[in-house]
């Protein structure tokens, strides 16, 4: 049987090369039928015309508050003049790779620079924040992962261990549901507690590997804290299901997609990649036309000023970091 041919797809493709089609895009995937005022909720607006088309702008009005608007209005896309072909092209590609598109690939196919890029790019992921995400619930499973490579002529003795040249990650997942990421400056029982107790519930089953660290964690839980012996080589409990295989598999992702899209990530930006695959994980089941939709809704109602993403990256060691 042919397979039935994707709609958003097709309109993706073209609204990629032409600014109009971009725009009635975007329109259409933000408000679908019913265009309403970003300002005052009127539905009563219209689109502004000179002559037969659009006006250049692509501006609408509201009847209502008498205000001009367009798709960009309170959105991530309303801080640059950049076309919205290149917004919608990048949206499709950082939705459907499985491990991301680099700013340079974006700024070879769209032919912007790499600076615009990069700006793109990071609104996209400031964009991606989940706002008030649920806990986690049944059997969760937490593990911490270390980004970033070897310090470059350094001995190996004078290397010190990972956690003084690399950047540790935590990563929480529910078996079969979301993850969620965070950078933290030192891993230690305190800052782990923090991180679990905010995204996971109380009845949960933690599952972790042997690290002293989760002991005093593991004890909040009504569901019990079970672990494996990944010192002596133990990755699944035998005849049982503890293991921590789906946050490695998480991990693996994350760090193939480091290594293989990205090169490096500094530790400043770091957390704004990681809104990206944890984006894309908790969006697996979706195919391409439903992500691609749920990037252009949550770009809604969020802004990124360049001045505040100068003077507020997300992350920071001097702020006490987002905890
Ligand atoms: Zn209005």
């Amino acid at each position: 049987m042919k397979k039935p041919k994707s709609q958003v797809l097709e309109a993706l493709r073209n609204a990629s090369v032409d600014e109009a089609k971009a725009v009635a895009f975007l329109e259409a995937q933000r408000w679908g039928d019913a265009p309403c005022c970003p300002h005052c909720g009127d539905l009563d607006v219209y689109p502004m015309m000179t002559g037969e088309k659009r006006n250049k702008d692509y501006r609408w009005r509201c009847k209502g508050c008498k205000a001009m608007f367009t798709v960009r209005t309170k959105s991530v896309l309303e801080e640059t003049r950049l076309p919205l072909r290149v917004w919608v092209y990048a949206i499709w590609k950082a939705a459907s790779s499985k491990k991301g598109i680099a700013a340079l690939q974006l700024s070879r196919e769209c032919e912007i620079t790499h600076k615009s890029a990069l700006f793109v790019l990071r609104r996209l992921r400031h964009g991606l924040t989940e706002e008030n995400p649920q806990k986690l619930t049944g059997t969760v499973e937490v593990d911490e992962v270390y980004i970033g490579g070897r310090p470059r002529y350094v001995s190996r003795s004078n290397m010190g261990t990972y956690a003084d040249y690399k950047t540790p990650v935590v990563g929480i997942v529910q078996r079969g549901g979301d993850v969620r990421f965070r950078v933290m400056p030192r891993v230690t029982a305190e800052t782990l507690g923090h991180f679990v107790a905010e995204n996971a519930d109380r009845s949960c089953r933690l599952i972790t590997d042997d690290s002293k660290a989760y002991k005093t964690v593991g004890l909040a839980f009504e569901g019990g804290h079970k672990f494996t012996r990944h010192k002596h080589r133990q990755y699944v409990k035998p005849g049982t299901d503890i293991h921590s295989n789906t946050i490695e598999g998480v991990f693996s992702l994350l760090q193939r997609g480091v290594m293989g899209t990205f090169h490096s990530v500094s530790r400043k930006h770091l957390p704004n990649y990681l809104n990206e695959f944890q984006f894309r994980w908790n969006t697996r089941k979706l195919n391409d036309d439903e992500r691609v939709t749920r990037v252009v809704k949550s770009l809604v109602g969020k802004r990124l000023e360049y001045r505040e993403s100068v003077e507020n990256p997300p992350y920071s060691e001097a702020a006490g970091v987002e905890f």
